[in-house]
């Protein structure tokens, strides 16, 4: 196998397999098959023990296309090691089960599924969590000296695009012992790489841009291989594994991650500079733009802005509501990272259930539309926006 450190993440996605199909195909296969067959059962017992590496059982992750992906979804974040689920919440869910059990903290607007989990269903098992806003980071030490364990955020978060200090953040984790976990699903591998700024762990929802076609659930963890040891059989008995044709889907997707994200960063500038200039449009809340709050700070850890941006209308939620109606090309959808352009707005769906004073205490208004851009020509997008608006 040739040595491919060093080059590029779409070089490496491409090139980089340890496993060979035994019939020449340059990528992995689908293996549709449940359980592999041995010659004998001392053969069998070496891959049951875990002496040699192999096929065994597909729930149990043991599989030559999962393990494929599993390299490529490694190489991605420059983790020692990935595990593939099948979807973000089913990674969440044996992450915070293997390495939450001590106490979680939650910084910032996590997804509403998190929050959830983290909010109400870990305390009901007796874990200690404690979800804080942004502007309550002076109490993490506090909650972290009182013996909690795992420090959780996203960085951009939904639907305000608030950027967190990845290094600052797992500085202050690891100096009182606790580890650092990153949902990355916002700004990609392509765009921001929290394990090389000092994160722990890495989860995705692969359904959004790893994904990227809007086509497929699934989930990834990434991290040092004595991190993920222990998830294994949480992942195992959850029976949360990724199928194997999903699996073979997501690996295809990958080999097309980069070109499709940095289109993506390059079309949600244009649209951001577009919007910040209309007089119907009161605010524009995108990374890349050089007044927004969190600039410098983005600047600093990511490599591209992402495809996100959330747009304020002038006037309350039901102008917003007629304009994203209106949107032709942008279809009324809440997820994102996929090639279609989606709009949603955050009152009415991903925070539809908060109360409205805490929506407020979040900067979330009615009047703000969330925009995924996607791979249509960014002047048919604008031109979309400008339409709605007008
Ligand atoms: C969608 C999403 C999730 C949950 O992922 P699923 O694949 O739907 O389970 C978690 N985090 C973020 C940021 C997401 O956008």
């Amino acid at each position: 196998m040739t040595d491919h450190a060093g080059q590029g993440l779409t070089t490496r996605i491409i090139h980089e397999h340890s496993l060979e199909d035994a019939h020449g195909s340059p990528h992995m296969p689908v293996y549709d098959t449940t359980t592999f067959a041995f010659d004998s059962t001392a053969a069998l017992l070496d891959v049951v023990d875990g002496r040699r590496a192999g096929a065994l059982y597909t729930r149990y992750g043991l599989n030559p296309t999962i393990f494929a992906l599993e390299e490529s979804l490694a190489v991605l974040e420059q983790a020692e090691h990935a595990w593939a689920f099948c979807s973000g919440m089913a990674a969440e869910t044996a992450l915070f089960l293997t390495h939450g059990r001590q106490g979680v903290v939650c910084i910032g607007d996590a997804y509403g599924g998190t929050l959830e989990l983290v909010g109400s269903q870990l305390p009901e098992l007796g874990i200690r969590t404690h979800l804080i806003r942004g502007d309550e980071l002076d109490g993490l030490d506090g909650l972290l000296a009182g013996g909690a364990r795992l420090v959780f955020l996203e960085t951009p978060t939904n639907p305000t695009l608030e950027i967190f200090d990845i290094r600052a953040i797992a500085a202050q984790a690891h100096a009182r012992g606790a580890l650092l976990a990153v949902d990355n699903t916002f700004a990609s591998p392509v765009n921001q790489q929290p394990l090389l700024l000092g994160a722990d762990l890495v989860v995705h929802s692969a359904t959004k841009y790893l994904g990227g076609h809007s086509d497929l659930t699934a989930g990834a963890l990434m991290g040092s291989k004595e991190l993920l040891a222990p998830v294994w059989n949480w992942r195992k008995n959850l029976g949360s594994m990724i199928a194997p044709a999903t699996a073979a889907l997501l690996a295809r997707s990958l080999r097309t991650l980069v070109v499709r994200v940095r289109q993506q960063n390059a079309s949600a500038q244009a649209v951001a500079e577009a919007m910040s200039r209309h007089p119907r449009v009161q605010r524009v809340l995108y990374p890349g733009l050089p007044d927004f709050p969190g600039h410098a700070l983005a600047r600093s850890q990511m490599q591209g802005f992402g495809g996100m941006l959330t747009i304020e209308v002038a006037g309350d939620g039901a102008v917003a509501t007629r304009v994203a109606d209106r949107l032709r090309l942008f279809i009324l959808a809440p997820s994102l990272g996929g090639a279609e352009s989606l709009v949603t707005q955050p009152c009415t769906t991903t925070h539809h259930g908060l109360m409205l004073e805490e929506r407020a205490r979040r900067g979330i208004s009615d009047s703000m539309l969330r925009l995924s851009v996607g791979l249509e020509d960014p002047a048919d997008l604008i031109a979309d926006l400008m339409q709605a608006l007008g």
